[in-house]
């Protein structure tokens, strides 16, 4: 009897040991269940701060960018109308002694605009920091570019304006800029010309809104005429113009004298301006691609009025400016002009 308890005693304690190892065994795997647990965790902890500390850089940088962007919408909202056409105001300029003025002219013309955005072609390898300046300062939607008239298309010096076409190769960009950019069906919007010396009334912008193809009016100071104007008849058609100057274009109007819509323009992709076309004749040339005479749509009160003057800003004379100079001095050391 005493040897079966013993027995059964030790087989007992056997079996308590079994499972006290169990016991531990489990105990020492939970043990490193948890660490591992703990680690992934932490290591998941640490992925996801990193990444939470970048987004919130992001934010951050992404914050004083909508700041920044939010000042300048703002200020334009209430020159965006959703319901109107854009207009698209193509406008090539060069550096000379006027260039500051001239454009501070016109972006100041401009702010008056809802619906618009000025794209603005500088001819120079580079853009230079005057423009960039005057665009940044100018509270307006605009797209800076630039590309260099090649050199023997430039005008020398003392050559006469007249002796080469202007603006070309910026015009053109701005057109690629705009087929690139603005090409989707149904798009609304309108292209319009501006050269940076001529004056704009605001009241243009109203007539350019209205522009389904392409819409013409008079322009004032042009042509050798106080007025350059087409003419209509009594169902209100274009059926000519009384230019003085080569009245025998097919569109003798200046190329402050009309606006295109751009669905009409984008619906050619490959109309350009061109160099091979005689002097006079790049209204002339562009026009007659997309357009017919009895199609053009006369506006400003069925051309009555006159809301655009072909100025000519004065070259200033620098004598004194050129004095300076030849001794290694100059007025704008400081300053920008
Ligand atoms: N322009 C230009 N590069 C030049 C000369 C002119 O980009 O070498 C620009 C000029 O700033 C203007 C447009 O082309 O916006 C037409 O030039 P301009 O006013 O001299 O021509 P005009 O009015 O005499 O036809
Ligand atoms: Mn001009």
């Amino acid at each position: 009897m005493k040897m079966t308890i013993y027995k059964y005693n030790t087989i007992e304690n056997m079996f308590n040991k079994k499972r006290t190892i169990l016991y531990f065994g489990f105990f020492i795997l939970f043990i490193l269940w948890v660490i591992t647990i703990k680690r992934r965790d932490a290591a998941q902890y640490q992925a996801l701060k990193e990444i939470l500390d970048q987004t919130q850089l992001k934010l951050k940088i992404k914050s004083s960018n909508y700041n920044a962007l939010k000042v300048k919408f703002e200020s334009i909202c209430d020159k965006w109308n959703p319901t109107d056409p854009i207009i698209y105001a193509i406008t090539p300029t060069y550096k000379r002694p006027v260039q500051k003025a001239e454009l501070t002219r016109l972006s100041n013309t401009f702010r008056l605009i809802n619906n618009f955005h000025w794209i603005i072609v500088e001819d120079a390898e580079t853009k230079s920091t005057l423009v960039a300046d005057l665009l940044l300062k100018s509270h307006l939607n605009y797209t800076h570019l630039s590309i260099a008239t090649p050199v023997e298309w430039k005008r020398k010096l003392k050559e006469p304006k007249w002796k080469k076409p202007r603006g070309v190769k910026q015009r053109n960009l701005a057109l690629e800029w705009l087929r690139e950019r603005r090409n989707r069906k149904n798009y609304n919007g309108i292209v319009y010309f501006a050269d940076d010396d001529n004056t704009y009334s605001v009241d243009l912008f109203n007539e350019i809104r209205l522009v389904k193809g392409v819409g013409v009016w008079p322009v004032g100071l042009v042509g050798g005429l106080l007025v350059e104007k087409p003419l209509i008849d009594i169902n209100n058609k274009v059926i000519g113009w009384n230019s003085a100057w080569r009245p025998e274009r097919p569109f003798p109007v200046d190329m402050a004298g009309f606006a295109i819509n751009i669905k009409l323009l984008l619906s050619y992709p490959k109309v350009l301006f061109s160099w091979s076309v005689s002097r006079g004749y790049q209204e002339s040339a562009i026009l007659s691609q997309v357009i017919t005479k009895e199609k053009l749509e006369p506006l400003a009160d069925n051309c009555t009025k006159v809301y655009v003057w072909h100025t000519r800003t004065e070259e200033p004379i620098l004598k004194a400016e050129e004095k300076l100079r030849n001794q290694g001095l100059r007025s704008d050391m400081n300053i920008e002009v």
